[in-house]
């Protein structure tokens, strides 16, 4: 089959796109930037899907937590179109496609639930309302919806902080920790909902390819920790100690509020469905995670 990716010359792009090319799926990139199997946007909304597109997937989006970028309205803007525009662009794509392709996965962000250091939950619960984030969440949902009658399976992944060495949050935090400057956010009790980038392709691969997925999925780690606990195991994993913390007030000062609730607040958030198909984590644990993160120091 022919996977299309929006976005996928990023972070988890790249890690899906390899996944799926061993798996002998060829991919094309729907990118801003010209290149090798890419098409663009614009040549999206003019040619319409590449012939014989069997699935579609959303990976786009301008980075949130870009700390050069000054949280203007022209930036939030920015982060709004790049998620919701584009998987409007798709959605439009897949229903004038004379053969539709099955299935159209689309991601979305745990960030679609209120923050709560108590509520636990599951694709089940209601979100989309409360604060900047969650209202993205939602209005980004909506854009991937497809009329049943459509007959493409719809998949959406609402996605915790991807783990991984190749980027995201963990590239940005690599030299912090390493140089010991490493330590929880705010109050470290918030709940750090987290997924290892392999896990979150697996996820994606597997409502590719299952017929039975449809709906939401929460793209978590069956194991639930606070942020203090992710900067203690990812600290010992790196052999440095992690115990200097960034203050509330920082990140209020750098991130702007709108932003700040993503690091300074969390979601007790349960992979249901995932665990209800039987998906197998390879990584269900944060010590297993932090070990396969970290090994430049002490192991290669
Ligand atoms: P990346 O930051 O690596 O970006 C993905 C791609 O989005 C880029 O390669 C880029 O492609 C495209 N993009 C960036 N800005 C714009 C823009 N203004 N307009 C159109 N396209 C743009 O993201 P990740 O791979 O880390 O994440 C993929 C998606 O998953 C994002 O939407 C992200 O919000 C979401 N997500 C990520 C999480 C994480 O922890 N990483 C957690 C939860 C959700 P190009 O330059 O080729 O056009």
């Amino acid at each position: 089959g022919l996977v299309l990716i929006g976005g996928g010359s990023g972070f988890i792009g790249t890690q899906l796109q390899k996944t799926l090319r061993k798996k002998n799926y060829d991919v094309i990139v729907v990118s801003r930037k010209p290149g090798n199997h890419r098409i663009s946007w614009g040549d999206l909304s003019k040619s319409g899907l590449p012939k014989g597109t069997t699935a579609v997937v959303n990976l786009a989006g301008q980075n949130v937590l870009d700390p050069m970028r000054r949280w203007s309205p022209g930036f939030k803007q920015n982060v709004w179109a790049s998620r919701v525009n584009t998987t409007k662009s798709l959605s439009k794509a897949i229903l004038e496609a004379e053969k539709k392709p099955k299935v159209f996965v689309s991601q979305s962000g745990v960030g679609f639930y209120p923050p709560s250091e108590t509520t636990v939950y599951t694709e089940a619960s209601s979100g989309g309302s409360g604060n900047f984030i969650a209202e993205l969440a939602k209005d980004w949902e909506s854009a991937a919806q497809l009329p049943p009658e459509s007959g493409v399976r719809n998949v959406i992944i609402r996605s915790g902080v991807v783990l991984g060495r190749q980027g995201g949050m963990i590239k940005q935090l690599y030299p912090v920790f390493y140089l010991g400057g490493g330590g929880p956010i705010g109050s470290g009790r918030q709940y750090f909902p987290w997924i290892h980038v392999q896990d979150c392709v697996n996820l994606f691969t597997h409502a590719i390819e299952n017929d039975k997925v449809s709906g939401v999925i929460n793209g978590v780690a069956p194991h639930i920790i606070t942020n203090a606990e992710f900067s203690k195991c990812f600290g010992r994993a790196m052999w440095r100690p992690a115990f200097v913390p960034l203050p509330e007030f920082a990140v209020n000062t750098i991130f702007g509020p709108d932003r700040a609730i993503m690091m300074l607040e969390g979601q007790k958030v349960v992979p249901e469905k995932a665990l209800e198909f039987g998906f197998e984590f390879k990584f269900p644990t944060i010590d297993k995670a932090c070990e396969e993160m970290a090994p430049l120091l002490h192991r290669e």
